[in-house]
């Protein structure tokens, strides 16, 4: 896993001043770098039961989409507000700066789902904790989070009641 690293840019000052920004583009272009993260990503989670894996816009829906593909399983999107064309359930969250609100298709999951948690980079934790509950309101299970990049210094994993795992650690 320590290979990858070498595919994860850093950006300083992206978005704002004082944020380095880890920039997966460069795993996303190489074959063999994409190939070895999802099918890492994928490994622990082969027999753990899972039906269907869930990604938060938008780099969550790059990796979410493979995951989903290589466990035989269905994606469930969850979007940003006003782009899910159906009924929503929402969550807000507090960021740094503000709220951020998610939505997810009311009858994209149900109590019998067993789900699969996927983003590129766990940082607070906040979007991920804020997604759990947003599966959990439609009574589906959250086996676990995965993430290709942790941010281990920002202590994320402390905010997820659910099992965590990443590929490549800061
Ligand atoms: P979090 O603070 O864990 O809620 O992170 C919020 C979202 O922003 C996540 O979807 C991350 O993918 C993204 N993010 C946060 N910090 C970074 C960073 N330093 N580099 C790249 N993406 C980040």
């Amino acid at each position: 896993m320590e290979r990858l690293k070498s595919y994860i840019r850093d950006i300083p000052d992206f978005p704002v001043k004082g944020i380095v920004f880890k920039d997966i583009t460069p795993l996303l272009r190489d074959p063999e770098a994409i190939r070895l993260a999802c099918d890492a990503l994928a490994a622990p989670f082969r027999d753990r039961g899972v039906t269907a894996v869930c990604g938060m816009e938008a780099r969550g829906f790059i990796f979410g989409s493979v995951l989903a593909y290589l466990l035989g399983v269905g994606f469930v999107p969850l979007r940003k507000p006003g782009k899910l064309p159906h009924e929503t359930e929402s969550i807000s969250y507090q960021l740094e700066y503000g709220i951020a609100t998610l939505e997810i298709h009311r009858d994209a999951l149900g109590p019998k789902d067993r789900v699969l948690m996927v983003d590129d980079v766990l940082a607070t934790g906040g979007t991920m904790a804020a997604s759990c509950r947003l599966v959990e309101k439609l009574g589906a299970h959250v086996v676990a989070c995965a993430f290709v990049v942790e941010l281990a210094f920002l202590n994320g994993r402390s905010r997820l009641h659910h099992e965590v795992v990443s590929l490549i650690q800061y």
